[in-house]
């Protein structure tokens, strides 16, 4: 290989400038975290530029988020300097696919302006869907259909390609019908989805050559990020895209593939060399980000998956610190000890930007959040919400301040129509002129609407109902704990029916967080005291200016790096998720394993995982044992440390006889971990590039998101 006579592939190793500089014919650089991959896909795009191979509007870049791509811009810019013309079609597959379909929008019959519609949006058009074909909506929940239609948009199937079995999950066969009837009111709108902005493309290249040819002409070179991550719909839309010059890279490691439940398909990696014969693959061995022992854990642990394609990962780093297990007494000590750690830190002059907490689900953002206002330590929650700020939080917390204070204007107006009960805005309208007219808070107004003719039918029996028990809420809260209260308030006004109803990840999601909640309201002894902190809180928002401590979930921090990073939760029914212990085949398990791979593999000097003996839920406690994961660690890389009587191995031995569908996983890795030689000395974690056997579809087969209700979850 040259000398690095250009400056973007100075610093780069010998394989990652092969990635460069083999611009010709399809590349896959497939390596493990932190080897360079993002590195090397910026230097290929920097080099396809600087080198006047393409003008920049001639190079289709995705990368997963955008964050990510603004990064990718950034850099390249270091790179070869801001004086190129034109941009690259650099982005997330979305923004792209919207970018694209604009331009052809009247093929597929939209307008160019057309809007594209949240999720929100797309469930209250379901719902009246539904409605309209006479469907009993709480037995066949919009979401559960918006879900469904979801994963048929990331397959790639159009309503016409469904078959029997496909379209018999939904309302006894009615399945493609709904979605046929969907997707025409979409377009009636002038609007699509997420899932349309690929899946037309998709359709728009299958049905106008004309378009297809201008692209694969237009698009001389196609990179790809956390390739691994790609769907059916996006893969194939990319190889389409590609088919004419094959000038397509991508980089990924099949061991961070983690969305199959979003219809992510690692068998993708496989059907690239079947699809671009004679593809180059490109390995990367030598890992940048982690000290040796970081690097030896998370190998470790990704040995236990089967069906991997195997990777040799070395680092030339110093050794640095072993992986720290924590084991801690409960929840509010893991908050407490990583609060007083971090302060450590920035005693001893780290950055809080350095410093990341990564959690498996989001409602274990709450006991941080608290703990961190308390002690004043600034905190910023990456792609997502700071907790108190949900959806379900907000409604769950005016309930209560209605209860609290009658004259709660805005809290009750939150929630008189939340879940929807039949008290349109009409009959608010009417409610608030009666507040007006008697100078009466809405609360009063409402009392006093009902003895009156003012409303009718269903809105004046709901605002009934709502008026006795607010009423009886209120007495409940004189000789009530706020906790007890709150989950007698959700219970009764419909709130838990209502997300159990839709059955759907983000609705078990949001039910965890309502538990948080409650849990959380454990530590008050008045409503007062509680709605008090909470607008505290809800105060303290840190100024974007200052540093601060990331928080995040695991599936947020992919392709990130942190020099401290702290893996909190690491419990059996949190981490791996009950969700995934439930469903109880391997390939869940192992997409947990994948999750806890990544999530190691963000830290660069330190890494601490915490566990905590005992989770208070609802006012019990809970005894949790250690994750399986940790005792899958190996145990020359890691070291513990208990604050805590007993000790977590002792948790774990009396577990140990627990039936265990999995022991046989355990059992091979622990013949693999002997077998695996002395120490750590630039050690292969497991053989050579293989042919992968079967396995790996199986593996990497969606978890669609139907199951069992309000268990632990991730919502990103
Ligand atoms: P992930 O799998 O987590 O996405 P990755 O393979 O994309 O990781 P990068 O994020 O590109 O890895 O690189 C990891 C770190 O290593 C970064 O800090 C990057 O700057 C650094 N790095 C990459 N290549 C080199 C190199 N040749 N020499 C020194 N440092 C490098
Ligand atoms: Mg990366």
């Amino acid at each position: 290989l040259p000398a690095p006579q250009y400056p973007w592939l100075e610093g780069l190793n010998p394989p990652q400038r092969e990635a460069v500089l083999t611009t010709e014919g399809p590349v896959l650089v497939l390596a493990g975290a932190g080897t360079g991959k993002t590195a090397a896909l910026t230097a290929r795009l920097a080099h396809i530029i600087a080198e006047r191979l393409a003008w920049p509007s001639e190079i289709l870049a995705v990368t997963f988020t955008n964050k990510a791509a603004r990064e990718m811009k950034e850099r390249m810019g270091r790179m070869i300097g801001d004086a190129v013309e034109g941009m690259p079609w650099l982005g997330t597959f979305h923004s792209i696919g919207a970018k694209m379909l604009r331009r052809h929008a009247e093929l597929l019959g939209l307008k160019s302006n057309f809007t594209i519609i949240d999720t929100d949006d797309q469930l209250r058009l379901l719902k009246q869907l539904i409605e309209a074909a006479n469907l009993d909506e709480k037995r066949w929940p919009a979401r559960s259909l918006a879900g469904l239609i979801d994963k048929w948009k990331n397959k790639g199937l159009t309503p016409t390609d469904l078959d029997a079995g496909e379209s018999a999950l939904y309302a006894d066969g009615k399945g493609q019908a709904m979605y046929t009837v969907y997707q025409a009111r979409l377009r009636e709108l002038n609007a699509c989805d997420f899932g349309d902005l690929l899946l037309h493309n998709l359709t728009l290249l299958k049905n106008h050559r004309d378009v297809l040819e201008e692209y694969q002409e237009k698009f001389k070179y196609i990179l790809v990020d956390e390739y691994q991550d790609t769907n059916a719909v996006q893969y194939l839309w990319l190889r389409l895209l590609a088919q004419k010059r094959k000038n397509i890279a991508c980089v990924g490691d099949d061991d961070q593939s983690i969305y199959s439940w979003r219809g992510a398909e690692v068998a993708n990696i496989l059907r690239f060399e079947k699809d671009f014969p004679g593809a180059k693959i490109v390995r990367l061995e030598q890992n940048y980000r982690s000290t040796p022992h970081i690097l030896a854990a998370a190998s470790g642990l990704i040995a236990a998956n089967s069906g991997r394609l195997g990777k040799t990962l070395w680092t030339d780093l110093d050794s640095g610190e072993k992986v720290r297990i924590l084991g801690v007494w409960d929840g509010p000590e893991e908050a407490r000890r990583i609060g007083d750690e971090i302060e450590e830190l920035q005693y001893k002059k780290v950055s809080l930007n350095d410093i990341a907490i990564l959690v498996r689900a989001q409602f274990q953002t709450r006991e941080f959040e608290d703990r961190f206002i308390q002690i004043g330590l600034n905190y910023k929650i990456i792609g997502g919400f700071r907790f108190y700020e949900r959806a379900e939080i907000r409604d769950a917390i005016a309930y209560l301040r209605v209860i609290n204070q009658p004259a709660d204007d805005l809290a009750f107006e939150r929630i008189v129509n939340t879940p929807k009960r039949g008290i349109g805005d009409k009959a608010v309208e009417k409610i608030h002129r009666v507040a007006r007219a008697e100078r009466a808070p809405l609360s009063v107004a409402a009392a006093r609407i009902i003895g009156t003719d003012e409303l009718t039918g269903k809105a004046r029996k709901s605002l009934s109902d709502l008026v006795i028990d607010i009423a009886r809420w209120r007495d409940s809260a004189t000789t009530l704990p706020p906790s007890a209260l709150t989950e007698l308030v959700l219970e009764d006004s419909g709130y838990t029916a209502m997300l159990q109803a839709e059955r759907s990840v983000e609705a078990s999601g949001r039910l965890d967080n309502l538990k948080e909640l409650v849990r959380a309201m454990e530590e008050y002894e008045s409503l007062g005291d509680f709605l008090e902190h909470v607008s505290l809180v809800m105060d303290n928002d840190a100024n974007a200016q200052d540093e601060a401590v990331t928080i995040m979930t695991i599936h947020a921090a992919k392709g990130l790096e942190f020099n401290h990073v702290f893996c909190a939760g690491w419990e059996d029914g949190v981490f791996p998720s009950q969700r995934a212990m439930d469903e109880g085949g391997l390939a869940s398990v192992e997409e947990e394993r994948r999750l806890a791979y990544v999530a190691i593999t963000r830290a660069r000097e330190k890494c601490t995982i915490t566990h905590a003996a005992n989770r208070r839920i609802y006012g019990q406690w809970t005894s949790s044992i250690p994750s399986r994961f940790i005792d899958e660690l190996p145990a020359e890389h890691v070291e513990n440390e208990q604050t805590m009587t007993g000790g977590a191995s002792l948790w774990r031995a009396n577990w140990s006889e627990r039936a265990d569908p999995f022991a046989h996983l355990a059992a091979a890795n622990a013949t693999r971990a002997g077998a695996r030689g002395p120490g750590w000395q630039r050690a292969a974690t497991s053989g050579g590039f293989n042919p992968v056997p079967s396995r790996v579809q199986e593996a990497s087969k969606p978890a669609v998101g139907l199951g069992a209700q309000g268990r632990t979850d991730l919502a990103i």
